[in-house]
């Protein structure tokens, strides 16, 4: 996810430029790029880190009046001067931004490279401009019409805006996947991911839908076309009612709840070009280029720290179930300090989203020293612990800026299925059919999960009979016990209300001592997976008078007689539930806590990034 922006008009492009970045920085800030486009050519410059410090570099008063700018969250190759964005064709003819992944990036680069195309950069976005070139070149096309079929040897998303050199009169816009409006004033045109680079200019917008693209010409009204066959689309020009702070939040109350409900198209995201479904294909570098050493551990362990812990017990039961290889979670803290056992052959998994974390950093550096192969799960491309690890997976998962993690997790527990799968079928644990149907699953997932969101405003009236509680317990079994664990730290965090997360057969052993009339039990209990055991546990709650809210599966009876709510989630494969059911547990959190008041997107002592110690 980055934030991309443009302008075309009578006034100075630059600073509309500058100041759209800023307002799109929560999009992605790990590099910054602008493009100018006058007669004479482009004055292009582009740098590692924030607006601020790029704004800086830019000394020069530009009166141009057409530029495109960019701020990037990488997905592809380092955050560097050299692949941060625009990107110039090899010709320089072109210049491009992109927000998104072109997945058969790697295809169309060896392509180009036989024809002789060289790159500057790792990013899939140079592959994009140099593949327009090249095609423009070939039959002396037009840009738009160049852009197009172009688009049409595409797979992935993206949302692109393109510049000919010495055509300061003309951009081309195109969408799919990625959002990208156009704010339309009185003879200027201006192209952003969100509104708010121009809310202050004009109110009009045109959201380009997936697979259209624009022709916007100076002078002219933006003609919208079908990617696929060039048919013209009448454009629906929309008048904006949002304030900034609503267009950056995209409509939501706070970027919690974005990030919630931004879950099924961040699972999408991370499972982007890697889970190839109609091939039953996992396509993963990281984990293809080690394979052997996956096959024959003997044992893996995963660090990581808060929530990251809690993906690692999830993958935890993934590798064992799917892989069969014995996995050990701990603490990135209690790992580094206590002189860990670690074999040359042992491989150790670091999960961060920040990919900064202090602890889970010194942990991978102690198991690196001792010898072990260490591969990391992180969201923040070219982060220190992505840097320091000898390979790893992405999660794709987009900037996170609420302090609680949500969209992080689940994309992070999506990456350790998908490796789970991929180990296990190589290793020939997992027999064809059952890991075809498991591969079909994953790929459900996304729309499982907005099945779940439309229950919110369930859990909204749920949330408001508990709000006043002071204590709560959370249980689950198997790989729904992390996942009470989750549910938990999420309310603890932003509501601060006490929870506690607990396998559910261990309550007898101690918290069910704390059990009475006064204390809401969320259980999960979904058909599949310890259903009896679960039922049972809930009985014994029951009779010690507690008030229970169980996450159930789509029609179930038993659980429903026996609990004071239920939330009824879609019934899915035994290893993936922990994807559907960490939605409503969010969802728990996040109203209880707005309904008393908190600031849910920092709460009180949390911070996003945790790199001390
Ligand atoms: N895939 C592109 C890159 O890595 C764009 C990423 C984005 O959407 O921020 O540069």
């Amino acid at each position: 996810m980055c934030g991309i922006v443009g302008y075309m008009g009578p006034r100075a492009a630059c600073p509309i430029l500058i100041k759209g970045l800023k307002r799109l920085e929560y999009r992605g800030y790990d590099s910054v790029g602008l493009a100018l486009n006058e007669s004479i050519g482009f004055h292009l410059f582009k740098t590692k880190g924030k607006v601020a410090d790029f704004e800086s570099k830019i000394t020069h008063t530009y009166t141009t009046g057409t530029g495109i700018a960019h701020t990037r969250w990488a997905t592809h190759g380092l955050p560097n001067d050299t692949n941060a964005h625009p990107h110039l064709s090899e010709s320089g003819e072109l210049v491009l931004i992109h927000n998104g992944i072109i997945e058969n990036f790697l295809s169309i680069k060896s392509m180009l490279l036989r024809k002789g195309v060289s790159f500057q950069s790792e990013t899939d976005t140079e592959v994009l401009i140099n593949l327009i070139e090249y095609i423009k070149n070939q039959d002396d096309l037009s840009l738009e019409e160049a852009v197009r079929l172009s688009l049409n040897e595409v797979v992935g998303a993206y949302a692109i805006v393109v510049m000919e050199r010495g055509r300061p009169d003309k951009m081309i816009a195109a969408r799919l996947g990625s959002p990208l409006t156009i704010g339309i004033g009185d003879g200027e045109f201006f192209l952003a991911s969100d509104a708010s680079p121009f809310i202050e200019y004009t109110k009009n917008a045109l959201y380009l839908e997936d697979g259209e693209m624009g022709v916007i010409i100076k002078g002219k009204e933006v003609e919208i076309r079908k990617i696929t066959n060039n048919d013209r689309v009448v454009p629906s020009i929309q008048e904006l009612r949002m304030n900034l702070e609503e267009i950056e939040k995209g409509g939501y109350e706070h970027f919690m709840l974005k990030e919630i409900y931004e879950q099924p198209r961040s699972i999408l995201d991370t499972m982007r070009g890697r889970l190839l479904v109609d091939e039953s294909i996992i396509w993963m570098a990281g984990i293809w280029d080690y394979k052997e050493r996956f096959i024959k551990a003997k044992r893996i362990t995963i660090v990581g720290c808060g929530t990251s812990w809690h993906a690692a017990l999830i993958g935890e039961y993934l590798l064992e179930e799917l892989a069969q290889i014995p996995v050990e979670v701990e603490y990135s803290s209690e790992f580094r300090y206590r002189n860990p056992i670690i074999y040359k052959d042992d491989i150790v998994i670091a999960v961060s989203q920040s990919g900064e974390t202090a602890d889970t950093l010194s942990a991978v550096k102690l198991a690196k020293e001792k010898g072990a192969f260490i591969f990391g799960i992180c969201n923040v491309a070219g982060s220190s612990i992505a840097r320091i690890t000898d390979a790893g997976a992405y999660t794709h998962a987009g900037p996170e800026i609420g302090v609680a993690s949500t969209k992080a997790f689940t994309a992070q527990v999506t990456v350790l299925s998908l490796i789970a799968l991929k180990i296990g079928k190589h290793k020939g644990v997992l027999n064809v059919p059952r890991y075809r149907l498991l591969c079909n699953m994953l790929n459900l997932i996304p729309d499982k999960m907005k099945e779940i969101l439309e229950m919110s405003q369930k859990i909204e009236l749920i949330a408001r009979e508990y709000k006043e509680a002071k204590n709560f317990l959370y249980l689950g079994r198997g790989l729904n016990f992390p996942v009470a664990l989750e549910g938990a730290l999420k309310l603890k965090e932003i509501s601060y209300i006490h929870a506690e997360g607990y396998p559910a057969a261990e309550m007898k052993h101690g918290p069910i001592a704390l059990i009475d009339e006064n204390m809401p039990v969320v259980v999960i209990a979904p058909k599949r997976g310890y259903y009896e055991k679960i039922v049972s546990n809930i009985q014994e709650i029951k009779a010690r008078k507690a008030r229970i809210i169980a996450i159930v599966n789509q029609g179930d009876e038993q659980v429903n007689n026996l609990s004071d709510h239920i939330i009824e989630i879609p019934d899915i494969d035994e290893m993936f539930t922990p994807l559907i059911a960490t939605i409503p547990l969010q969802l728990l959190a996040y109203y209880i806590a707005i309904m008393r008041g908190e600031n849910v997107d920092q709460p009180r002592n949390l911070a996003k990034s945790v790199t001390v110690e």
